[in-house]
Formats: structure tokens, C-alpha cells, sequence
């Protein structure tokens, strides 16, 4: 029960230790109600390459920080809000293992953990803390997500034009609504998609066509027709980089690469792993309120398409 731990001691320690860890680089995490549910490492699908992410889940917010020194300082603080965080599990192929995308409206990315049972673990918290959120607030889940970007090294050659081969000088360009590398002459306009932001952003010939015949209610992602062969190929692309709108937003800093594994901790309810009713999809609320006495069930291994196999993608 993540709910016993609200007003516990430990949680208030582990908040302030979090807190800690990231010092000026983040913003104060403690607040009435929150509940550190787990943390551990990721590793993250970047632009580049994949990376080691330092993760903490709340009941409310999902936190994760590049990490300068393990266990002790974190930096480029992310929070993204759990209301709005969809999942779906990735097939393991011969690159990579223990993958699944998170998905929200500003910001989409793949991780993997080092086990499948870590996978197990920390899709099942999600997932719960999710469905808890969405069952008290009434809401209905986020379906309109940004778009996972293709790494730059599953792309030598634009995406679009198809001819234009990326150099120091042609540098690659992330499609903001299909998540496609192009080169800059296929990417030359912009467009408003407001649940990623306030300004106009870059994308790609297809998508601006595309886009300025659909009403502007609709976000990204939402028309099927949008599913170009970039677009569709993404979606099974499982190195499928981070959607960042800073598109220097993951430089490197410190890596932990030659770090011993450790675990994940979870500080609640360890049944949530056999409660959890399908960890690729969100139940919707009323589906939810059967109680936690659910019956045990095996997470069914998801049987996808065969996925794109990064290039290069791997340096660590
Ligand atoms: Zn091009
Ligand atoms: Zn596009």
C-alpha cells in the first residue's frame, strides 16, 4: 500500500534525499500527499544513444536526472506528470531487452532495464500509480502522445527526400509530429502543435501537408493518416530515441557505464507485480474498482512485428 507511506518518516527521508541529490539543478519535490513509490536506473533511448538515467516514481509524478555520481548527484531534472504517462512494453529483439516506451503529451522516449523482472516491476508501478491517479481525478487517460523520435543512427539518409546523406555539414532534423530524422530542406516549416508547445515547431514536408488540412483542435498524432512510413515505422522502431524538444537537451555528461548493476527499490506494495491486469495498456478507471484482490496473471509477452534493428545504436 503506497498509501500507508504518506505520512511516514522514511518517505519524508527519501523525498529530502532525492531533493538532495539533485540540489539546485531541480525544484522541491516534497509536497502533502506525495509518496516516493520506487527509483532506480534506466537506461534511456537518447537522440545519439542510450543512455543511463537515474529514475524515481512518485505517485504523482514520474522524476528522472542525468547522473554525475551514482546514488549522489543528478542533474537535468525532468518531471513528468504519471496523469498523463502511457506505457507499452516492447518485444526484446537481438539488440535490445527488457524495453517499453513512456509516452506523454510533451515527451516521448524508450527505456530498458537490465532484467525482465526489473521491467516487470517498474511497469507495474507505473501502471498502478497511474490507475490510482486516474481512478481518484475521474479522468480518462492522455491518448494524444508526442512522437518518439527515430534515433539519429537509424538514419544515414533523409527520411522524406530519401537522397539527402547526413555529414557534419547536412545535419539531421527530428520531425516534431512524426518523430522522423529529415534533412533541413524537408524540414524547412513549422507548425503549431500545442500540446508540445507554445511556439510553432519544425516538421517534416509530409507532416506540414498533412497538417494544414486537419482542424487545429487536433493535436499530433491523432489523424491515422498520419502514419507515414516514418511515423509507422517508429512506432515499431524499439531504438526509438527521446522526443525532446531541445534537440541538445541529452549531451553527455559523466556516464556510470562501468557501475555494478543495482536494483531498483520499491517502497510500496510489493502485490502491485501480480495485481497489475495487462502492464502494456492503462485500464480505464471504472474497469479498476474491483479491488486489489484481483487474481494473479502472467503479463503476457508481447508479440509485436519484428522491430527495426538499430544500425549502430549501442555504445554502451
Ligand atoms: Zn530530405
Ligand atoms: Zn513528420
Amino acid at each position: 500500500m503506497v498509501d500507508r507511506l504518506v505520512n511516514s518518516e522514511a518517505n519524508t527521508r527519501r523525498i529530502a534525499s532525492v531533493e538532495n541529490c539533485f540540489g539546485s539543478s531541480g525544484v522541491p519535490l516534497a509536497m502533502q500527499g506525495r509518496v516516493l513509490v520506487g527509483e532506480g536506473v534506466l537506461t534511456k533511448m537518447c537522440r545519439k544513444r542510450p543512455k543511463s538515467r537515474q529514475f524515481f516514481l512518485f505517485n504523482d509524478i514520474l522524476v528522472y536526472g542525468n547522473i554525475v555520481i551514482g546514488k549522489k548527484k543528478y542533474n537535468k531534472q525532468h518531471i513528468m506528470p504519471l496523469e498523463e504517462v502511457s506505457l507499452e512494453s516492447i518485444a526484446d529483439n537481438q539488440t535490445y531487452r527488457n524495453g517499453w516506451y513512456i509516452r506523454t503529451t510533451t515527451k516521448s522516449f524508450v527505456v530498458f532495464a537490465a532484467t525482465s523482472t526489473e521491467k516487470q516491476e517498474w511497469m507495474a508501478h507505473i501502471n498502478k500509480c497511474v490507475e490510482d491517479l486516474l481512478r481518484k481525478s475521474g479522468k480518462k487517460p492522455v491518448e494524444n502522445h508526442a512522437a518518439v523520435w527515430v534515433p539519429d543512427t537509424d538514419a544515414s539518409v533523409c527520411m522524406h527526400c530519401k537522397k539527402t546523406q547526413f555529414t557534419f555539414i547536412q545535419r539531421r532534423h527530428h520531425c516534431r509530429n512524426c518523430g522522423a530524422v529529415v534533412c533541413a530542406g524537408c524540414s524547412a516549416k513549422k507548425f503549431m502543435l500545442p500540446q508540445q508547445s507554445t511556439k510553432a515547431l519544425r516538421v517534416c514536408d509530409a507532416c506540414y501537408e498533412r497538417l494544414k488540412h486537419v482542424p487545429s483542435s487536433l493535436g499530433s498524432g491523432e489523424d491515422p493518416a498520419a502514419a507515414t512510413g516514418a511515423a509507422s515505422g517508429n512506432k515499431l522502431n524499439t531504438t526509438a530515441g527521446d522526443s525532446s524538444n531541445d534537440e541538445d537537451s541529452d549531451e553527455e555528461t559523466a556516464s556510470p557505464g562501468g557501475e555494478s548493476h543495482d536494483e531498483p527499490r520499491f517502497y510500496g506494495d510489493s502485490s502491485v507485480l501480480s495485481a497489475v491486469e495487462d502492464s502494456s495498456t492503462i485500464t480505464s478507471p471504472s474497469s479498476a474498482t474491483t479491488g486489489s484482490l484481483e487474481a494473479p496473471q502472467v503479463t503476457p509477452s508481447v508479440q509485436s512485428p519484428p522491430a527495426a534493428v538499430a544500425t549502430t545504436g549501442s555504445h554502451c
